[in-house]
């Protein structure tokens, strides 16, 4: 048995819910954007109420909850910082994600309890200014995407006594993170406010010298980056001693959270369980099925390459579709009350997938409504089911269809 020091997994949101999904499969800790002082797009973004309820709900968990609030702060953004950040403080959360330095300065000025995260959005990749960081009392400095294993692992060793977080699965930028203009200039929609339009991946007419549109198969130009998927270097970044795992996503589906949390979190307690045992192979078919992109290592072996892009490519077909979330079971009957999530029919394949158990399959035999009609097909979004499964399943379950390869 080996023992190692386990990292924090630490989970995106967008809402209550996917923050709920995120600590039942496993989360250590969640962070959320603050409807006020946060950059990302105001819809995914928590109020106080809803950040007291993630906390409290964290709370039962053992669970953390970090806040972004990575603004760049304008000169009329700073009424109401300082209540805001005692209000944080009050309500007991346990970190702000932070990129303008005065924001750094107040929270520990005020005396509270609040961790203070130096946001990705800094770029931050060298030691000088993690040093620099950790003597301005900041606890924490979310690396930049873009931070090599190279260059994290010299990092690690020269900045020993400031927790870092890195980027392990999500989506990348084809420029520095927190550095694009891209949306900015085509759709006036600013990305480091929030509201990138990912320009990146539109297409684009390209002329050659003999002025012809450049097309392959069909397809335009586009630059479109395929999707970080560290799971094959889980292991040596646990041993390397990196504070937090950072999963990138708080757009992203209920079964994006609930899949990627879930196999990261297996992948941690199995590894530092017996290292010996752990083959990220497995791991990866079961991050596959959530996944609507191909993967890539983003930076972690240095500069990305042609293989790291998406170029020409539409490449976008998650294997198996997320149809049902368990509300219910009735062990005697062993029927499932479930909440209907996409198409399904009677004779298709569900693989369950949970927090709890090893995943399982089963066929639809028989689906019944509210009214307790026998029916064919669940085609009505949300509609609440009872669906025999013939196996044990447990409250917030969740299935996939399963698709099979011709
Ligand atoms: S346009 Fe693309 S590269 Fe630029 S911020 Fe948006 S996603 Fe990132």
């Amino acid at each position: 048995m080996n023992k190692f020091k386990k990292p924090e997994l630490l989970a995106p949101a967008g809402n209550l819910e996917k923050l709920k999904t995120a600590i039942i499969y496993g989360a250590d800790a969640v962070f959320v954007g603050g409807k006020e002082f946060s950059l990302r797009s105001a819809a995914s973004n928590f109020s106080l109420e809803d950040i007291q309820e993630a906390v409290a709900f964290a709370n039962d968990y053992g669970a953390r909850i970090h806040v972004t609030c990575n603004i760049i702060l304008h000169e009329d953004n700073l009424e109401g910082l300082r209540e805001y950040l005692k209000q944080l403080d009050d309500i007991g959360v346990t970190a702000v994600i932070v990129a303008d330095p005065y924001i750094m300065t107040i929270v520990k000025e005020m005396g509270l309890s609040l961790e203070v995260h130096v946001s990705t959005q800094m770029s931050v990749m060298n030691t000088s200014a993690i040093n620099f960081f950790k003597d301005m009392g900041c606890e924490r400095v979310v690396l930049a995407r873009e931070t090599s294993f190279a260059d994290l692992k010299t990092i690690r060793q020269e900045c020993p006594d400031i927790e870092l977080e890195y980027f392990i699965h999500g989506a990348m930028c084809v420029n520095y993170s927190g550095r694009c203009m891209l949306s900015n200039y085509f759709s006036r929609r600013d990305a480091n406010r929030g509201g990138c339009s990912q320009s990146c991946r539109w297409y684009y007419d390209i002329y050659d010298q003999k002025g012809q549109v450049n097309e392959v198969d069909g397809l335009k130009f586009s630059m479109s980056s395929k999707d970080m998927c560290l799971i094959d270097h889980i292991g040596e970044l646990i041993d390397l001693g990196v504070d937090s795992f950072k999963i990138e996503g708080r757009m992203k589906s209920l079964h994006y959270i609930a899949t990627v949390v879930s196999t990261y979190r297996k992948f941690i307690d199995d590894y530092c369980e017996n290292k010996e045992k752990v083959l990220s192979l497995n791991y990866k078919k079961e991050l596959n099925k959530a996944a609507n992109r191909a993967f890539c290592e983003g930076f972690y072996n240095g500069q990305t390459t042609v293989d790291s892009q998406l170029y020409n490519l539409r490449d976008e077909h998650p294997t198996q579709e997320f149809i049902m979330r368990v509300l219910d079971y009735d062990e005697a009957t062993q029927i499932a009350t479930i909440e209907q999530r996409n198409y399904f029919k009677v004779g298709d394949e569900v693989e369950i997938f949970s927090p709890y158990h090893d995943n399982l399959n089963f066929i639809v035999t028989s689906i019944v409504n509210a009214d307790g009609e026998a029916v064919e097909v669940a085609n009505h979004p949300m509609e609440v089911l009872k669906v025999y499964t013939g196996k044990r399943v447990n409250r917030n379950d969740m299935g996939r269809k399963v698709k099979h390869e011709k």
